[in-house]
């Protein structure tokens, strides 16, 4: 106690000598900022205990994508991109399945696993994307293209997939495309994608619906120009939902789990990101030692930042947002499904 009480009088007379203020006042404000330190994580830790309650109380696994919030990629089971999530949910024997992404991808969780009861982390989580292509757009440009086979990013909602022929991730575009044997690719809803595969795949023609990411085409290649000339020695990836002329600067082109798995792989030290700043969580945590940068403070989805702790717990604690798909369309949109998970 003896020691204690030495170290509070240092404490108190040097931040009396560097502040100039008197040494009576300087403990009343140690306090205070302490308070406002230590309270935020003991809610945390108040709330992560709930979590993992509710987690055995429901028998639920808690799935998270790459670009959720860090403290909700910490109390995940599992984070991955969308296909890894795909694979997962497919699999995965739990009673409720609580998701941590957008609304697409939930629904994608219950189109593959439909004995578990799948919840949504935060009711209004979309993704603007997806929402560019609905089931009528989709006849409309079937229509207009009656010979082509649709291949639809997984960034789609379940009625869209079900009348696609085919689906993809941002892993697996190119490969699906190419093991297609029809030339004539309609590739929806993500042009950007659409164009990085027809730069990648030989022998198809691929026709591009006009959706596009809200946030990876933020980034410009002014942006990633300038970050090079600062970081010459640095590995540019990016996601292949960016620009053209981005992709053109870029080292490697991937998906945001295969971004972990070059960064742990390469010898290089320093990476510029090019993709949505919640996969910076991982890619710090996974390579102790190793430099990450985004290219711009605007590659943000806040759709995915709507999920915090505080609405898992609620989510979980009311069983509520629960996303279900009739299964009529469940059936069909498993079938475009099914033939991805089938090709890689
Ligand atoms: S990052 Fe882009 S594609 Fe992903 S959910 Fe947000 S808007 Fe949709």
């Amino acid at each position: 106690m003896a020691k204690i009480l030495k170290k509070v009088a240092l404490v108190q007379k040097w931040a009396s000598i560097s502040s100039g203020m008197p040494s009576c006042c300087i403990i009343p404000l140690l306090t205070v900022a302490n308070i406002f330190v230590t309270l935020p994580s003991m809610v945390s830790r108040r709330l992560e205990e709930q979590i993992a309650e509710l987690k055995e109380k429901l028998g639920a696994v808690i799935v998270a994508h790459n670009y959720q919030r860090p403290e909700v990629q910490d109390i995940a089971d599992f984070v991955g991109d969308s296909l890894e999530l795909a694979r997962r949910c497919a699999e995965v024997r739990a009673e409720t399945i609580v998701f941590c992404g957008v609304d697409f991808m939930a629904e994608t969780a219950a189109i593959l696993n439909p004995d578990a009861t799948v919840l949504l982390s935060a009711a209004t989580a979309c993704c603007p994307m997806a929402a560019m292509i609905d089931g009528d757009k989709l006849r409309e440009w079937k229509n207009r293209y009656p010979k082509a086979t649709v291949v639809a990013y997984v960034n789609t909602t379940a009625e869209v997939k079900a009348g696609s022929d085919i689906c993809c991730t941002s892993a697996n575009a190119v490969q699906v495309v190419q093991s297609l044997p029809n030339e004539e690719i309609l590739f929806i809803p993500d042009k950007h994608l659409g164009h990085y595969v027809s730069t990648r795949v030989s022998g198809k023609r691929i026709i591009l619906y006009p959706g596009y990411c809200i946030a990876h085409v933020r980034l410009r290649a002014e942006e990633v120009r300038l970050a090079k000339e600062h970081h010459p020695e640095a590995k540019v990836l990016v996601h292949p939902e960016c620009r053209e002329e981005v992709i053109e600067l870029a080292d490697a082109v991937l998906s945001t789990s295969q971004m972990v798995r070059y960064a742990k792989e390469s010898p290089a030290k320093t990476f510029l990101i090019g993709t949505e700043e919640g996969l910076l969580h991982r890619l710090h945590k996974e390579n102790p030692g190793k430099k990450f940068y985004l290219l711009s403070p605007r590659l943000f989805c806040a759709n995915m930042k709507k999920t915090r702790l505080k609405s898992v717990v609620e989510t979980m604690k009311l069983k509520r947002n629960q996303v279900t798909v009739a299964e009529d369309i469940r059936l069909r949109a498993k079938q475009a499904l099914d033939r991805m998970l089938a090709v890689v």
